[in-house]
């Protein structure tokens, strides 16, 4: 059996009559940016996340980079982020000429409140928590300490669209909830897009002011911009494509539970949610000592499986001016160095998944 680590067709083919409807619709209609789909699709995201307002973007890193800007966060400002994100989430600090402030994650490859007051100074200005893998960070104690230190709270949830704790969805406990629509992500585009929600018209404004040249009339220009914007084919093809997120994450729950309840070697550390949090699994990545030859393993009987990430963000030559050495942050580096992602994607088969089941029980 030939089992790869990710397939994307299979979900365009779910509804693929209704995405080629729409993106006719979008060529024909001469609308290209900034147009009726891009204002739909803010309105349906915001209403999915339970209120506020979205502003489309161009990719997730520009959510994050300009989430930082419009919070006024960069120069002498420490932002606190977990040693295991990607990288993509750091550059979103460093971008603003701010200093991330690494600290390490608990067991379930997120942030806690206790390692992060540890690491408040003067200087920090705010929390950036990663909803990694699609597994919801407990966010109670977390916005408890942004209240007590004053704190702005940014949610990077590029890879956790739909994630929820108690209710409420990940991106909006705090001030900037970032989004990414990356082919692989749980809300995947067709090409990159990206978003932001917040809780707050003004701040709404400023996003779509800086996504378009600074521009705040046209031809009047107050800021230094960027070109960030989602067009509308990437708008309208996101639009069908939200309609069916519930259906997806719950084929996704039950997959990952399938996977949870019959691997079971002692060489391998399942993934666990933490209590009272609905993950939307993004990816179902596990851990293991002898990682390298677990992936060497699976790929001799065909199957497909991915690192997500081999390299702490603070190990790459990007930031090798922070001067943080192999051995600052062990745990990051520990999972670093044993997180393997299983094969996990929409439409992937029963067959499938007891094959990668059998050999993942087989591995000693
Ligand atoms: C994908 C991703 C990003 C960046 O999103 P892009 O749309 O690729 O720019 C940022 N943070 C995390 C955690 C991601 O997974």
């Amino acid at each position: 059996m030939n089992i790869p680590s990710n397939r994307l067709d299979l979900l365009f083919r779910a509804h693929q009559k209704e995405y080629e409807k729409k993106a006719l619709e979008v060529l024909r209609s001469g609308c290209y940016i900034l147009g009726p789909e891009l204002a739909a699709f803010e309105t349906e995201l915001a209403a999915f996340l339970g209120g506020g307002e979205c502003v489309g973007l161009a990719c997730g890193l520009d959510s994050l980079r300009l989430a930082f800007r419009v919070l006024g966060i960069g120069r002498g400002d420490e932002v606190i982020v977990q040693g295991n994100t990607y990288i993509a989430t750091v550059m979103g600090i460093s971008m603003n000429d701010a200093t991330p402030v690494f600290i390490e994650p608990d067991d379930r490859f997120a942030m806690t409140a206790r390692e992060i007051e540890r690491h408040i100074t003067p200087k920090t200005k705010a929390i950036l928590v990663t909803h990694l893998y699609g597994m919801m960070t407990p966010m109670d104690e977390i916005t408890a300490l942004c209240e007590k230190y004053g704190l702005k709270l940014v949610e990077d949830c590029a890879q956790a669209l739909g994630a929820s704790e108690k209710g409420k969805k990940a991106g909006t406990f705090g001030d900037v909830g970032c989004f990414s629509f990356y082919p692989t992500k749980n809300l995947g585009a067709f090409g990159d897009g990206g978003a932001v929600w917040v809780n707050n018209a003004a701040l709404a404004a400023e996003f779509r002011v800086l996504r378009n040249y600074g521009c705040v009339d046209k031809y009047h220009n107050d800021v230094v911009g960027l070109n960030s914007r989602l067009d509308e084919l990437q708008a309208g093809l996101l639009r069908v494509r939200l309609k069916y997120l519930a259906e997806y994450d719950a084929k996704k729950q039950a997959m990952a539970s399938y996977y949870t309840e019959h691997i079971r070697n002692p060489l391998i550390t399942l993934p666990r949610p933490h209590p009272g949090t609905h993950p939307v699994w993004h990816q179902y990545v596990i851990r293991c000592e002898k990682r390298d030859f677990l992936a060497e393993f699976l790929k001799e009987k065909g199957i497909g499986t991915a690192v997500h990430y081999p390299v702490p963000p603070y190990l790459s030559e990007a930031y090798a001016y922070l001067n943080l050495k192999k051995g600052a942050f062990p745990y990051s580096e520990q999972l670093a160095d044993t997180v393997l992602s299983l094969p996990f994607y929409y439409g992937m088969t029963r067959e499938e998944q007891d094959f990668v089941v059998l050999q993942m029980n087989r591995f000693h």
